[in-house]
């Protein structure tokens, strides 16, 4: 499952919060954040647990390096910093919905997929006398 389609699906399983990965009342969790929606969707048995200092225990589903170590401008602000720092910056400061943010996380999925794909050669165009 790719973190878009995971956004998708975790926003479907509570409403919305911010500033967190999840919102507790009374011990049971009541809301989530883009990337928790993602955390919920996956499941603990799919996750990646980052040996990262202040993420020790988030678990999130995309690759580390793309999450933590790629740099992207916000769409709305220019803003520019790592993947997962941005999910986050729209979800608390733009206020887009996790659907909204899904949509943006598939367009970066994509420009990945495609900047990844085995260079294609040049095709050239032959007059037939
Ligand atoms: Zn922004």
């Amino acid at each position: 499952m790719k973190l878009s389609e995971a956004i998708r699906l975790g926003s479907t399983l509570m409403p919305q919060c911010a500033c967190q990965l999840h919102l507790y009342r009374d011990g049971v969790k009541k809301a989530s954040c883009a990337l928790g929606a993602a955390i919920d969707a996956m499941g603990s048995e799919y996750a990646h647990i980052f040996d990262k200092p202040h993420y020790k225990n988030f678990k999130v589903i995309a690759p580390k390096e793309w999450i933590f170590d790629t740099k992207v401008s916000c769409p709305g602000c220019a803003l520019e910093d790592s993947f997962y720092r941005i999910v986050a910056h729209l979800n608390d400061k733009h206020n887009l919905t996790r659907e909204s943010i899904a949509d943006w996380v598939e367009i970066c999925e994509m420009e990945d997929e495609i900047n990844r794909a085995p260079v294609q050669p040049e095709v050239a165009v032959v007059e037939l006398a």
